[in-house]
């Protein structure tokens, strides 16, 4: 140890305090890593590896990257999961005694990515902390971007994992209580990079933020993320709001799992935006606005006057549609004024940011106007279309209409803003123009016409005279400063006097020049609050003006709320399955609950349209939950609290890991959480066992959701022996899909009807695809005998006819009935029951026969 260089030495020090983050260590224009950092980045980078001597007997592992391209390479391990821990030179090298001092700036994590580049616009970025204080937990979130700060009280841990998944929580801040198994279980399954702070910071450096919490779980729980943020950040986050307490049993409350299943922000396939409910509803124009629309989706509403609210203003806006189209025109030119404040507090502002501000802030007296067209005054927005004049007049004085990208070297603030900076151009102008003006006067004193002045980094001004006119010159008459091929360079006193001052003024002009942005980014910070503010208006007046936009081009209608939970929804649409299909080939369908009929059991063949159906209900309960219309002629809803959606283990073709035993806790999650105000959807559930298991668990559970839970409950299946249930239970009622036959071709006609399904078309698709006649004509037999309840499988199986020995031969179960033929027995004719014969092509049904007589033969 003792062996190596200072600047190791120094290195090892520094690193010692970020072991969990890749330290770049600053060294001239590149970051350097070293050791087990050097070897890490270079796979995860795939960079050279490189080493250094650093005093000791072996080479040190090095790698580094450039200064100017550091931004995409640290993206990269952010993106990754990693921090990356930023150490800059703290004073000039030239100025040093020893090893430069060192220091790390800033602490990147993937929480607290401030980036523009790597942020999505309408994402939200989230960083989390949890306190837990026996078996509560505070839980609060925020966004450093746009300093969104929120605090909540969960009882449960699963409800923390709730969260983390609901919010696509990125990083959570825990103190060594937390930090074991639970938080293993953050990182694994839900990818959440874990970060330590036992360490809290005094209250009273996070005041205004915290003040106005009362519960300490939740206030602590807000100061290990604040402690946690300034550590890491060590600047001012003056942007960070107080500190906002939401209840999640204010809102709808859907698990990570319904979530999915419903694609409400993402597709489950292709975990993309389009395609999703997301994706239907957003026609928003400014980022905000999208983010908001996102966590609207995230958390539908269960007040009435709230939904209602938002309503009121859609229907509005819906009706005008020329002060529709002119609200969209001027929001689309407001910026993101949200992370515009971040950034502002951040410190990492510039020049073009403040012009587009300034656009931004000029749209707002326009919107004012239109809402005010639409709203009496005064309205919920009133107040908060805070046009920050003082804002738009301070940038329109003072900074240029084009700035450059940097605030370091020039050419941001106009003329007429401050005197002195005004002195310093006027100075480097006269400069320039005496030297334009030298020019025409040596020509003339010379009588060289080529004779030119000219300036160069290196040199600075100076006259240049080709060789073939050196002869014109007097001896002496300048001062001979540097030759060329065909010519030669010369200065003079008065020119480098000249010189002297313009460059003098141009320096002190840039250095003012930024001292200027500088006090302005100082001034605007003061207005963060008031930006906030007005971002928040703007972004829920985008996201209403979306909805208006999308109710109005497909046709969706307002909904009305029922007292005594009625379901009643005519000509109802799955809003993105029609929008994809198309309007004109979409089949609407009703639906019609209430409290006498609560529980609809589907039926119907594969690719008749059960599923969505039943996800065409819960989405149009969610969309009237966030304030949207709703696609259907006409809808009277309840208002849900919750809503559970499962589907069987065996149409669950993508979570992959999902076993029958998942399938089962997800419907204890149902069963055991469910109230007379939630909507439950089982589609299918029960397929992951044997046939008998899973009826068995179907009719057992749907039993216990009619006798004890009373939800509004959806279920489909594929047993049709489970629709003879409604004759014993009140509250049920079978629906089915119809389909039509024409011509030997099953027609699919989407459309739902009273009463089971008279038939599976299994069997009948099963002959379309040619099956021998024999095991179409067994086929029915055996189907007519499981439709007759009272028979078992046993007796489903024939008795063996030895007077017959032809027949024995093709008859799968004509066999002996010993009790492990039994057994198999049993086996093919699950087997032969569950193939999905609709999705078979005649080949895999060729395919599948020649298993099933393989195993008759075995
Ligand atoms: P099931 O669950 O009964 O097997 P799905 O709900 O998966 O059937 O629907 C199968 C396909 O039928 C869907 O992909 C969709 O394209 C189409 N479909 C479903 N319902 C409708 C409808 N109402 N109108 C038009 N097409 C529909
Ligand atoms: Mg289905």
């Amino acid at each position: 140890m003792a062996s190596y260089t200072p600047m190791i030495l120094q290195y090892l020090e520094i690193k010692k305090d970020y072991q969990d983050a890749f330290l770049f260590f600053r060294l001239g224009d590149f970051y350097e890593m070293f050791f087990e950092d050097a070897i890490k980045a270079s796979r995860e980078l795939e960079i050279t590896l490189t080493s250094r001597d650093g005093g000791s007997e072996e080479r040190i592992p090095m790698c580094g990257v450039p200064y100017h391209s550091a931004a995409s390479y640290i993206e990269q391990l952010i993106k990754k999961g990693y921090k990356v821990a930023i150490c800059e030179q703290v004073e000039d090298p030239k100025l040093a005694k020893g090893v430069v001092k060192r220091e790390v700036v800033q602490l990147i994590t993937p929480g607290t990515l401030m980036d523009s580049h790597t942020l999505l616009d309408k994402e939200n970025n989230y960083i989390a902390s949890i306190n837990q204080t026996g078996h509560t937990f505070g839980f609060a979130y925020s966004d450093l971007s746009t300093g969104e700060l929120k605090v909540t009280l969960l009882e449960r841990v699963e409800d923390c994992f709730n969260e983390c998944a609901l919010l696509g929580i990125k990083e959570m801040v825990v103190a060594d209580e937390f930090a074991g198994k639970w938080a293993t279980v953050l990182q694994e399954r839900y990818g959440v990079t874990i970060s330590l702070q036992n360490e809290l910071d005094d209250e009273t450096k996070f005041e205004s933020t915290v003040s106005a919490l009362t519960r300490a779980e939740e206030k602590t729980a807000v100061i290990r993320l604040l402690s946690y943020l300034y550590r890491t950040q060590k600047r001012s986050l003056d942007h960070i709001q107080e500190a906002q307490r939401y209840q999640t049993e204010h809102y709808l409350k859907m698990d990570e799992y319904s979530k999915r299943n419903l694609e409400l922000t993402e597709t489950i396939r292709t975990k993309d935006k389009k395609g999703s409910l997301l994706w239907l509803l957003d026609e928003t124009m400014t980022a905000m606005g999208g983010r908001l629309l996102k966590s609207w989706i995230d958390r539908p509403l269960t007040n009435l006057n709230e939904i209602q609210e938002r309503m009121e203003f859609v229907q509005l806006l819906k009706e005008k549609f020329f002060e529709r189209q002119e609200l969209r025109e001027k929001l689309q030119k407001v910026y993101d004024l949200e992370r515009l404040a971040g950034r502002i507090a951040f410190g990492n502002v510039n020049a073009r940011d403040f012009i587009q501000l300034k656009h931004s802030l000029k749209q707002i007296p326009e919107i004012q106007s239109i809402i005010l067209g639409i709203l009496s005054s005064p309205n919920k927005w009133e107040a908060s279309l805070d046009a920050c004049e003082e804002v738009y007049n301070l940038l329109e004085k003072a900074i240029h209409e084009n700035p450059p990208v940097s605030v370091k070297e020039g050419g941001l603030i106009k003329d007429g803003y401050h005197p002195k900076l005004d002195q310093y151009r006027e100075a480097s102008r006269n400069g320039k123009s005496w030297i334009a003006e030298l020019e025409q006067e040596e020509r003339r004193k010379t009588g060289i016409k080529s004779l030119k002045v000219g300036y160069n980094r290196v040199f600075g001004y100076y006259i240049e005279v080709t060789k073939a006119n050196l002869h014109l010159l007097k001896e002496g008459q300048y001062e001979r400063k540097q030759t060329l091929t065909n010519a030669e360079r010369f200065i003079t006193p008065e020119l480098k006097e000249k010189e002297a001052l313009i460059l003098e003024a141009e320096e002190r002009s840039v250095e003012l020049e930024y001292d200027i942005f500088t006090a302005i980014r100082e001034e605007v910070k003061t207005y963060i609050p008031r930006l906030q503010t007005l971002a928040k208006a703007i972004s829920e007046i985008d996201c209403l003006q979306s909805f208006a936009t999308v109710s109005e081009e497909r046709h969706y209608v307002k909904p009305t709320f029922s007292q005594d939970r009625k379901l009643i929804i005519q000509n109802g649409r799955h809003a993105v399955v029609e929008k994809v299909l198309g309007m004109q080939v979409y089949v609407p369908n009703d639906c019609y609950m209430n409290q006498e009929r609560e529980l609809l059991l589907i039926t119907g063949p594969n690719m008749a349209g059960k599923s969505t159906y039943m996800r065409q209900v819960a989405l149009t309960a969610i969309m009237a939950q966030i304030g949207c219309f709703v696609p259907a002629d006409a809808a009277e809803l309840p208002i849900f609290d919750q809503i559970f959606t499962r589907i069987g283990a065996a149409d669950d073709l993508v979570s992959g890991q999902s076993t029958f035993m998942v399938e089962m806790l997800e419907a204890k999650n149902a069963l055991t959480k469910a109230t007379e105000n939630s909507l439950i959807l089982f589609d299918e559930i029960g397929r992951g066992t044997s046939t008998y298991d899973g009826m068995a668990l179907a009719q057992a559970m749907i039993e216990y959701i009619h006798d004890h839970i009373g939800a509004k409950t959806l279920f489909s299946t594929h047993y049709h022996e489970l629709t003879v249930l409604a004759e014993k239970l009140p509250k049920l009622q079978n629906i089915h899909v119809s389909v039509s036959e024409e011509r030997g071709n099953i027609v699919f006609l989407h459309k739902l009807r009273e009463g089971a399904a008279d038939k599976s078309y299994g069997i009948h698709v099963a002959q379309l695809a040619e099956l021998p006649n024999e095991v179409i004509t067994r086929a029915r037999e055996i189907l007519v005998a499981f439709e007759n309840k009272d028979e078992t499988v046993s007796a489903i199986v024939k008795e063996p006819k030895t007077h017959e020995p032809e027949e024995t031969q093709l008859s799968f179960f004509d066999v002996t009935v010993g009790d492990e033929e039994q057994q198999k027995q049993k086996l093919i004719l699950e087997k032969l029951e569950k193939l999905e014969l609709m999705q078979m092509t005649p080949l895999d049904a060729m395919n599948a026969l020649y298993e099933l007589q393989k195993m008759t033969k075995a």
